[in-house]
């Protein structure tokens, strides 16, 4: 798997190299089924522009090798393969990423089962190291 690479800098100009595009693990909420989330860097937060199912024998990015600090969005084009959901949660216990649809009033974490509303942003996720 390849990933392009640009290059920014941080407060102290240190380069750092930004992934523009990052895949993660998305659980399902409805279906359990994890599918693989596509985040692509739009120059100011990653947005997660759609999501494949699991195809037999694939691999799942590697959650918790590498993890990514930034702003993350959701993109209007994304849905869940699994359920059609609009947009995604990251669970507040297990850190873990789960379909979420705007209309549903509480999120309940396909991983763990802890459930509540949805409130905040997502800062961090861990994703594919590459
Ligand atoms: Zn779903
Ligand atoms: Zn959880």
């Amino acid at each position: 798997m390849r990933y392009c690479s640009i290059e920014a800098r941080d407060r102290e100009g240190q380069p750092v190299v930004e992934r523009t595009v990052i895949f993660a693990t998305i659980i399902c909420s409805h279906t359990s089924n994890p599918t693989v989330g596509r985040f692509v860097w739009n120059g100011q937060a990653y947005s997660l522009v759609g999501a494949s199912k699991q195809r037999p024998g694939s691999i799942l990015p590697d959650d918790g090798a590498r993890s990514t600090k930034a702003a993350f969005e959701v993109s209007p084009s994304y849905r869940c393969p699994g359920c059609g959901a609009s947009s995604y949660v990251q669970c507040g216990r297990c850190r873990g990423l789960g379909c979420w649809d705007p209309t549903w009033e509480m999120f309940r974490c396909p991983l763990c089962g802890n459930a509540g509303a949805v409130n905040g942003t997502i800062d961090r996720i861990s994703g594919l190291s590459g």
